[in-house]
């Protein structure tokens, strides 16, 4: 199917003809003969080149433009009747205020337990994180809507997400987005570099976002952006070279997080000549950025032995130490000292700390989420009418062996891949299979799955 069959005509916008802006900047189009739209602009300088006797020089200038319409104007003066004139000068179409729904009715933002309900489906565990972000977005999605006429502006609930890797902060936001159903651009901060320098620029994240969007402004202006791994464009100590990935980018992004215009390419990642620009304002985007920040629990430690230290016998001291969650404690000034400025740091006021994943975390992980992997596999054998069954035991030794390979529950899904390979390899084989128990031998080579068949 054809794109122009996709989308309804009256969805798209006209571009002119030479110089590609669309109708809402260019302003009122020419028709001409031939399909082709030119903008009073372009018109005017058409003319003042044929008054000058100098179109010679404007198809001059067009050629080094491939595509800007020079060839037709070789063709025939100014191209009117040439069959190569493009069908489709068009462009999708900003919608206009008075037709425009909103995205988001305040009656219909789930109230913060709701959606923490509907997280919970998900995301095992990480209680006051749930709670925390439904919060944070619920406050969000309402500032939107809120009517400013009494002059009260609801400050932005940008949020920092701190938790160590694979503890799930990136599928937090995923899910988030999912069930409230906005875009969702994913960006990795040490990717982004100041513009001008190698590297995406920080505008490249909402280019992602208008394209998660379908290239339509107005939802991705509602949409939600994770900056991921920010702790490593952490303000670098004792440096004397220029710091092109820390804290000029925190500088950066500062705008963002705020508010701006950007300036971005539609359906495209690169900026040149030949692609439309669109402006998107970020006001009203969700920016969420999360980071594992090493050595932040020590800090954090620091500065609580040094508080409990005070007018208490140096026997208190430490005594922080086997606080397993020390990250729930972090304040701003704990991020400060571990790098990252303040005015970044004001931006995003909703701190939320993940808990660190321990055996019966991950075990909860296995199992219990909608999409657990354990009933994912189950699902895939089910197709084959073959029922699938982890022992506990075999899951307690997966969790352990995840725990080891300290990349948080990231590790679950390797592992079990691993050993699953091999049991959907064997078991279409054979038709009168009909369930695969997983043992805690299985794992760990001292046996094989327990088998058992249909029609036994
Ligand atoms: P992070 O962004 O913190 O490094 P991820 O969000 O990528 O970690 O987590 C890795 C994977 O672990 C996710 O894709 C998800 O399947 C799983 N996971 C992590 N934490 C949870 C949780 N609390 N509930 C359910 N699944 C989780």
């Amino acid at each position: 199917m054809s794109e122009e069959t996709k989308v309804p005509e009256e969805e798209y916008e006209k571009v002119c003809f030479i110089c590609r802006r669309p109708e809402s900047r260019a302003g009122k189009l020419i028709h001409m003969p031939g399909n082709m739209d030119i903008c009073s602009d372009c018109m005017q300088k058409a003319f003042n080149s044929l008054q000058n006797g100098s179109l010679g020089n404007y198809q001059e200038i067009l050629k080094n433009y491939p595509g800007m319409g020079a060839d037709l104007l070789n063709l025939n003066e100014l191209g009117l009747n040439s069959p190569e004139v493009p069908k489709r000068q068009k462009l999708k179409k900003k919608k206009s205020q008075e037709e425009t729904r909103p995205v988001f009715d305040r009656a219909q933002i789930p109230a913060p337990h709701q959606m923490k309900g509907q997280l919970d489906e998900y995301v095992v565990g990480q209680e006051q994180a749930k709670k925390a972000v439904s919060v944070a977005v619920y406050n969000h999605y309402k500032r939107i809507s809120a009517d400013l006429s009494d002059g009260i502006e609801i400050e932005k609930s940008n949020m920092l997400l701190i938790g160590p890797t694979g503890s799930g902060k990136t599928y937090l936001v995923k899910t988030l987005a999912r069930l409230l159903n906005v875009p969702l651009a994913i960006a990795d901060a040490t990717s982004l570099t100041e513009a001008g320098y190698i590297g995406d620029d920080i505008e490249s994240v909402i280019t992602k976002l208008l394209a998660a969007a379908d290239n339509d402004v107005e939802r991705a202006e509602h949409g939600i952006v994770y900056i991921d791994e920010i702790d490593k464009i952490a303000k670098k100590k004792n440096t004397t070279t220029r710091d092109v990935s820390g804290e000029s980018v925190q500088q950066e992004l500062l705008k963002m997080l705020e508010g701006a215009d950007v300036e971005v390419p539609v359906g495209s990642n690169s900026k040149n000549a030949m692609v439309p620009m669109t402006t998107v304002n970020t006001s009203h985007i969700l920016f969420i950025c999360g980071g594992a920040f090493p050595d932040l629990e020590e800090i954090v430690k620091r500065r609580l032995n040094e508080k409990a230290g005070i007018g208490f016998a140096a026997s208190l001291k430490d005594n922080f130490d086997k606080d397993k969650n020390l990250l729930s404690k972090t304040t701003t000034e704990d991020l400060r000292q571990f790098g990252m400025i303040p005015e970044f740091l004001g931006r995003l006021p909703v701190l939320v700390a993940l808990e660190p994943l321990t055996k019966e975390f991950m075990l909860r992980i296995l199992k219990e989420p909608r999409n657990a992997i354990v009933r994912q596999y189950q699902k895939l054998l089910a197709m084959d009418e073959v029922q699938l069954i982890f022992e506990e035991e075999a899951l307690e030794v997966i969790a352990e062996r995840a725990m080891e390979k300290e990349t948080g529950a990231r590790a679950l899904r390797s592992i079990i891949e691993e050993f699953m390979m091999d049991i959907m390899y064997e078991i279409p084989k054979d038709d009168n299979i009909g369930t695969v128990t997983i043992t805690k031998e299985y794992l760990e080579h001292t046996g094989g799955p327990r088998i058992t068949m249909r029609f036994a």
